[in-house]
């Protein structure tokens, strides 16, 4: 197997794991149309679809699906004989069968709960699959094996589900912290700090506004610091007058 076709069945059961808790060994319900095609096409089913998945693989059909094969015509033998070397699982139709199609599709009900890959080439059941959220598909194009990317409505369950839990998940936390007071605690010293916390960028810019007018002073201000002082100087006589008027009504 090339390894670019390699990498992508890889990544592929790597959505599923993550987003659906797919683990090995991987459960594969089969149904009679995809034996008879690994039939016609001279696939070993047993050997080639574990090498091509990487994993240890479940093989598993029902009751319904036997059943229904064995009705057709004798020349789907072969494809009953194949099938009749898995596992059947219990599929509740054991007093009266049905459609092999709707059998599976029953197995697999709104979510896929118990994790099986379908492995069909019926055309209406694929159609019908597509539409459950996490149910990997595989088929057989003519000698090789396909893992059909995840279906549209997998990939937007996958996304609802990670969003979903992220705000379930914050909301509780906070419901937890509010229970035990921690959630006001930290609004508390959240406010605290504002108020008492000063800037660092803020103490930074005042830094350099008081450089500044020192630099102004040294430079430009000495000149009209001492006419000020000049202005304001007063002559001796002057000075002693009013010392004078000052002392007067002391001593009186
Ligand atoms: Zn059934």
């Amino acid at each position: 197997m090339k390894i670019k076709r390699y990498k992508k069945v890889q990544k592929c059961m790597e959505f599923y794991t993550n987003n659906f808790g797919f683990r090995k060994p991987y459960q594969i319900l089969v149904d009679g149309t995809f034996c008879f095609e690994a039939l016609q096409n001279k696939i070993n089913i047993s050997d080639n679809i574990p090498r091509y998945l990487q994993s240890e693989i479940k093989f598993l059909t029902t009751s319904c699906v036997i059943i229904e094969m064995e009705n057709l015509d004798r020349k789907v033998r072969g494809a009953v004989v194949i099938l009749k070397k898995f596992a059947v699982h219990k599929c509740g139709h054991e007093k009266k069968a049905i459609p092999g199609s709707k059998c599976l599709l029953s197995m697999l009900g709104k979510a896929n709960e118990n994790h099986y890959i379908i492995a069909t080439q019926d055309r209406d059941l694929e159609n019908n699959v597509r539409l459950i959220p996490g149910v990997p598909l595989l088929y057989l194009h003519m000698k090789t094996p396909v893992l059909e990317h995840p279906s549209e409505i997998s990939v937007l369950n996958a996304k609802k589900k990670l969003s979903g839990i992220g705000i379930a998940e914050k909301t509780a936390l906070d419901q937890l912290k509010q229970a035990n007071g921690v959630l006001e605690e930290e609004m508390n010293v959240r406010k605290k700090k504002k108020r008492r916390g000063p800037n660092p960028l803020s103490c930074k810019k005042k830094k350099t506004n008081t450089q500044q007018p020192s630099i102004r002073k040294k430079e430009g201000l000495p000149e009209k610091e001492k006419r000020k002082r000049k202005k304001l100087r007063i002559s001796k006589h002057v000075k002693e007058e009013l010392i004078k008027n000052t002392m007067q009504p002391s001593t009186n």
